[in-house]
């Protein structure tokens, strides 16, 4: 069977080949573990828009219910549980991420979905930030991490976007990135040797103590693993 492909804007100087010449490779039908797996799925299943259902997902971890209208967030007055998760935080392994950009500020307006998002570009200039991750329950520490960034992404309608980010924002983003590489934010700490041990009751006063007045420390550098910031 012939297969029927269309390049799509085709710029000078590539050679695609010619679409004509294409065949598909039929699939072993017979392959008895390819239709075990096949079958153990429904119609239903087949036909459910997968990546639409894990965003909804992660959506309702972030603000306990499905939300399908990003505009309803604007009008969203209960408290997200948190300002930023990635897929695979909560066991989603796509490269999928939910940020909140109004961080730093004010309210809880500036969501954005993200698919596939990299860094193009990041400063040389770092800046010092206290950082913590839900998948840390006790243990915040000062990270380093670029001042400002630039990223490449799909927004959830599939659209290129870019976007520059500073401050709390461009932290808030190579967090949620780092998550999508394995990455966490113990393996950028100044010293995970004294990372800071804080419990739910302690939080009060930690928000308002100075980092390196904090004595409640807890060594995690067994866990640390040696990483490289993703290239641009
Ligand atoms: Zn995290």
């Amino acid at each position: 069977m012939r297969s029927q492909v269309r390049a799509l804007s085709p710029r000078p100087g590539i050679i695609f080949g010619d679409a004509n010449r294409l065949t598909l490779t039929p699939l072993d039908t017979h392959d008895v573990r390819l239709r075990q797996a096949c079958a153990q799925l429904t119609r239903p299943q087949l036909r459910q828009r997968a990546q639409q259902l894990e965003i909804d997902a992660l959506l309702d971890y972030v603000y306990g219910v499905n939300r399908k209208d990003l505009s309803d967030f604007s009008r969203h007055d209960q408290k997200p549980k948190t300002v930023g998760l990635s897929a695979p935080q909560v066991g989603i392994m796509k490269q999928i991420t939910i940020v909140d950009l109004s961080i730093g500020r004010r309210g809880y307006h500036d969501i954005h979905v993200l698919l596939n998002p990299r860094l193009t570009w990041s400063s040389q200039t770092v800046v010092g930030r206290i950082e913590g991750c839900v998948n840390f329950e006790t243990v915040w520490g000062e990270t380093r991490r670029s001042r400002s960034i630039r990223i490449a992404a799909l927004d959830r309608s599939g659209n290129e976007i870019e976007m520059k980010l500073s401050g709390w924002p461009a932290t808030l983003m190579q967090h949620e990135i780092d998550h999508l590489h394995g990455h966490l934010f113990i393996d950028r700490l100044i010293d995970p040797r004294r990372a800071h041990l804080v419990t739910d009751s302690d939080f009060g006063d930690y928000r308002k103590a100075k980092s390196n007045e904090w004595e409640k420390v807890i060594d995690v550098s067994d866990q640390v693993v040696a990483t490289k910031v993703p290239a641009p």
